[in-house]
C-alpha cells in the first residue's frame, strides 16, 4: 500500500462482520451551552421552518437532523397554508412535512411538532399555528375560520415577523385593531420578536405590554447551512424554552405561559427573571473576597461557561475601587477582570458591588440589564 492507501483504510473502522465507514465528522451535535434557571430546564427551539411541501427547499426529514446537529431541544414544522408554489411537483398535502420529520425527530431525540403558517395579508399577517393535531382544518376560506380551527385544536398561535418589509405600513410596524381582537379571544398567544436575523423592538415592547410569549425563530427555507455558519459561531434564532421537563405537554405549558427567551447572534432578549439567572449560573469567579493592598491591583478570573459573549459596561461610580468600564466576557473563556484601590479609600472591609449593565441582554427595548458584581473586599495598607 502506499501512504495514501494506508490513510485510506485506517479511515474504516473493522467491524466483525466486514468493515464501516468511519462517520464523517459532518454528523456532529453542536450543544448549546445555556444554563437551566431554577425550577426549569433551558430548552432550546424553533418554531418556524419550512419545506418543500410549501415554499421551502429542503426535504422534511432533513429538517429534524439540521436541528439535533445544531443542538436543538424542539423544532415545529410549520408549512404554509395557502402558499404552495412547488403544487405541481409536490401536491399539497398539509399533514405530510410533520409526519415525514417526526420519525427522523424521534429517532434522534429531536422534539417535532405539528404547525401550520396561515399566510394572510395585513392584517392580520402571517400566523403560525403549533401544537396542531390537524393542519387541513387550517384550510379554509377565512383568516378568522382558519385560526378559530387552530384554537380548537388547542395550538399556540404567534405572529410572524410583524417586521417583514412587504407588509409594513407606511414603513412601518402597525399594530392593528383585529390583533387586539385576536388576543382579546385568545387567538394570539405570542409574537416573533426576532424572524431571521432581524429583531424588532416593537415586537418586543408588544410583548411586555400585551403579555404575548416573545419567540425568536429562524423562518428557515433553504438548507439551514447555506444561511447560516453553526460551526464558525453562527447559530441561527432561537426560543429559549424555560420548561419543567423535557417533553412536548411542558415545551407548550412554558409557551402559553410566557416563559421563553429570544436568543439571535449576541442578543439575549426577555424578562429579568429569567435573564439574570443565565448570566448568573454562567460566571464562576476565582475569588468573591479580595484582599486590596496598597495601590496594587489585583487580577479576578471570570470564567464564562456558557455560549454567549457578554458584554458589560459600567452603570455608575464606585468611589472605592477602580474597575474596567468596558469589560467582554467571551463565551466558554476566562478573562481578568482588573481592580485596584482608589488613593482616598481608607482601610477596611467592604462589601462592593462594581456596576454594570450587560449591553447584549435587554429586558425591554434600548434597556440593557443592570448585572452588579459584588465582592468582599479588604482594603489593607
Ligand atoms: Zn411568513
Ligand atoms: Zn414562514
Amino acid at each position: 500500500m502506499n501512504p495514501i492507501q494506508i490513510l485510506l483504510a485506517s479511515s474504516v473502522i473493522a467491524g466483525p462482520l466486514g468493515t464501516l465507514a468511519a462517520e464523517p465528522l459532518t454528523r456532529v451535535r453542536n450543544e448549546v451551552h445555556i444554563p437551566d434557571i431554577p425550577g426549569y430546564l433551558t430548552l432550546k427551539g424553533d418554531f418556524h421552518t419550512h419545506t418543500v411541501f410549501s415554499d421551502g427547499l429542503v426535504w422534511p426529514s432533513v429538517r429534524s437532523e439540521e436541528a439535533w446537529r445544531e443542538g436543538l431541544d424542539v423544532i415545529a414544522i410549520t408549512d404554509h397554508i395557502e402558499y404552495q408554489p412547488h403544487k405541481n411537483d409536490i401536491p399539497t398535502a398539509h399533514e405530510r412535512s410533520y409526519e415525514i420529520a417526526r420519525p427522523v425527530g424521534d429517532e434522534l431525540d429531536v422534539m417535532v411538532i405539528k404547525g401550520s403558517e396561515v399566510t394572510r395579508s395585513m392584517p392580520p399577517g402571517h400566523l403560525n399555528a403549533v401544537f396542531l393535531t390537524n393542519s387541513t382544518d387550517l384550510d379554509v376560506s377565512t383568516w378568522q375560520d382558519s385560526l378559530a380551527a387552530a384554537h380548537e385544536q388547542g395550538a399556540f398561535i404567534f405572529w410572524n415577523h410583524p417586521g417583514w418589509t412587504p407588509q409594513l405600513k407606511d414603513g412601518k410596524v402597525t399594530w392593528y385593531p383585529e390583533h387586539t381582537a385576536l388576543v382579546e379571544q385568545g387567538l394570539l398567544n405570542g409574537i416573533e420578536v426576532v424572524n431571521g436575523r432581524q429583531y424588532v423592538p416593537e415586537a418586543h415592547r408588544w410583548a411586555l405590554e400585551k403579555n404575548l410569549t416573545m419567540l425568536s425563530n429562524s423562518d428557515i427555507h433553504a438548507p439551514l447551512n447555506l444561511d447560516y455558519r453553526v460551526r464558525a459561531g453562527d447559530p441561527r434564532p432561537m426560543t429559549l424554552v424555560f420548561a419543567r421537563e423535557r417533553t412536548p405537554d411542558a415545551v407548550k405549558e412554558a409557551l402559553f405561559n410566557h416563559r421563553t427567551a429570544v436568543y439571535s447572534g449576541e442578543l439575549l432578549v426577555g424578562k429579568e427573571e429569567f435573564l439574570r439567572p443565565i448570566f448568573e449560573k454562567s460566571l464562576e469567579f476565582s475569588h468573591r473576597q479580595i484582599t486590596l493592598r496598597g495601590d496594587k491591583r489585583l487580577y479576578i478570573q471570570v470564567r464564562n461557561n456558557s455560549d454567549i459573549d457578554y458584554e458589560l459596561e459600567g452603570n455608575g461610580d464606585l468611589p472605592m475601587m477602580h474597575f474596567p468600564w468596558w469589560l467582554t466576557l467571551p463565551a466558554q473563556r476566562t478573562v481578568l477582570l482588573e481592580v485596584r484601590r482608589r488613593a482616598e479609600t481608607a482601610e477596611g472591609r467592604h462589601t462592593l458591588e462594581i456596576p454594570y449593565k450587560v449591553t447584549n441582554l435587554l429586558i425591554a427595548p434600548d434597556t440593557p440589564m443592570p448585572a452588579n458584581l459584588a465582592f468582599e473586599v479588604a482594603f489593607e495598607p
